[in-house]
């Protein structure tokens, strides 16, 4: 079972006590953005067998929404942070590398 840890309240729980937001990290385009990167915001995912970033919200607890690095096949929770961040905090992208030698993230490729 997935266990993650709310950074707002610092509460560690099954993954019951949270509901899954999606994909963590989207760059939302302004009212002038062209149709493609309107649909690529709407529609486009990623779905990698490994490290991924999602959107955790804390349905059971403090009700706040954070963001989490795990492995999907794993489940290895690699850290979590606050949601009102562009991208990974450094020290949780320097653990993923540093146990995933040759990993990258597309705004690290
Ligand atoms: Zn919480």
């Amino acid at each position: 079972m997935l266990t993650l840890t709310c950074p707002v309240c610092g509460v560690t729980a099954e993954e019951t006590e949270f509901h899954g937001g999606g994909e963590a990290h989207l760059k939302r385009f302004g009212p002038g953005a062209s149709d493609d990167d309107f649909e690529d915001y709407l529609f486009m995912r990623e779905n990698p067998r490994g490290v991924h970033f999602e959107r955790w919200r804390h349905a059971y607890g403090c009700g706040k929404w954070f963001h989490a690095a795990r492995c999907t096949t794993t489940l290895q929770v690699f850290g979590t942070y606050a949601a009102q961040t562009y991208e990974p905090p450094k020290e949780i992208c320097d653990k993923i590398t540093g146990e995933r030698p040759g990993w990258s993230w597309r705004l690290f490729k």
